[in-house]
């Protein structure tokens, strides 16, 4: 949301105390100080939140669609009637552990 000076239109930054164009104090039409600052401050907080909202997201998904798999795997495994099933099963756990496995690296060195 953009702002413009009162004296002479011209567009201003939110944060601005005087006008770029003709150096009117335009301070006391714009919201005070410490409230930009909050205003300010307060989108940094949710940029930072929804961010660490999706690392969040992406580590449980990443630890949870390999346990998805695992489990996938180990009732393909216990199916008894086709050996084939046994071994997409045996593949999907490989696959699950190795998933697994890169996800945690990758959140031990993220810390
Ligand atoms: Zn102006």
């Amino acid at each position: 949301m953009s702002k413009f000076c009162p004296f002479c239109g011209e567009k201003l930054v939110d944060e601005a105390k005087f006008c770029k164009n003709c150096g009117k104090d335009v301070s006391k039409y714009t919201s005070t100080d410490t409230s930009n600052d909050e205003d300010y401050g307060y989108g940094m907080r949710v940029a930072e939140k929804s961010h660490t909202a999706a690392t969040v997201i992406g580590f449980i998904c990443a630890f949870l669609i390999p346990i998805i798999g695992l489990i996938m795997g180990i009732y393909l495994i216990t199916r008894k009637d086709n050996s084939k099933s046994k071994g997409f099963g045996i593949a999907i756990i490989a696959l699950s552990v190795i998933v697994w496995f890169f996800s945690f690296m990758t959140a031990m060195y993220m810390y």
